[in-house]
């Protein structure tokens, strides 16, 4: 399958949709080493869009999908548009259903202690036949991160949902491209929340209106200071976006 992207303030996001992304993420098990998976949101590429570095490590990712409804809509502006908002949660789910049917073993890291348990419970009742071959919460100490790598290796899973939140999870994932051994790693956020069933996720009729900020502020008013970050990508998107294509394309051109 070949892979479109649209370059979103120095960010390569791939142009696939969540059936589309669930599909490639199935084909890396055929590939001996890790891929990396993220799901940036206007938050993140205004993130990197500040931070070089942390530009490249999203840019070294096998898939990046678009989280969010301002994503989706600078691709729009950018005229390479992505058909849907690819968010974690969503692939995930798809990749939970192809996974079922597979010898393909999952492991999941994060969440606030016992949450990463609970979600394993769920999904096994959920998904009959999926193998979670392991669990750890996500607040450990930077020492005892090799152990978790350990862990996750002696459990011999093919795939890992890192869910730290980001950035953190993106660059937990960077960090140890080379020592894990799974074949793929997914930075999904509060996913686990939801699987646990502690976190709601916003009813479809929200989501299907590109309102699920909305319905997330709603739910959880602190997040403002970080929601702020959405108007502030959509106008540096208009204002430097086309430029910053041009200027790519002329320098291909070159
Ligand atoms: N989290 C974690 N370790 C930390 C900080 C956060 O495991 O040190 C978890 C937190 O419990 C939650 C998830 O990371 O389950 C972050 O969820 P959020 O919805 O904030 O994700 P984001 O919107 O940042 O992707």
């Amino acid at each position: 399958m070949i892979m479109d992207k649209v370059n979103i303030l120095g960010v390569n996001v791939d142009m696939v949709n969540i059936s589309e992304a669930a599909d490639k993420i199935v084909s890396f098990f055929e590939e001996d080493r890790l891929h990396s998976v993220y799901t940036p949101n206007s938050e993140i590429i205004m993130m990197a869009y500040r931070d070089a570095e942390f530009a490249e490590l999203l840019n070294r990712a096998d898939l990046l999908t678009a989280d969010g409804i301002g994503v989706v809509y600078a691709s729009k502006i950018l005229r390479k548009p992505i058909s849907e908002r690819a968010a974690g949660y969503d692939i995930a789910i798809k990749v939970l259903e192809k996974l079922k049917d597979t010898e393909h073993k999952l492991f999941l890291l994060g969440g606030k202690p016992g949450i990463a348990e609970e979600a394993k419970r769920k999904l096994e009742e959920k998904y009959p036949g999926i193998r979670i071959v392991g669990t750890h919460n996500g607040y450990f100490k930077p020492e005892e991160e090799s152990e978790i790598i350990d862990e996750i290796n002696n459990s011999g899973a093919d795939i890992v949902f890192v869910c730290l939140g980001a950035p953190a999870q993106e660059k937990w994932i960077d960090r140890n491209r080379d020592k894990l051994k799974a074949k793929v790693a997914m930075g999904i956020g509060g996913s686990l929340d939801v699987f646990a069933g502690k976190v709601e996720r916003a009813p479809d009729f929200w989501c299907n209106m590109g309102l699920e900020w909305l319905y997330r502020l709603i739910k959880e008013p602190w997040r403002i200071g970080r929601m702020m970050a959405l108007p502030k990508f959509g106008v540096t998107v208009l204002l430097k976006g086309r430029r910053y294509r041009e200027n790519l394309n002329s320098q291909i051109k070159k």
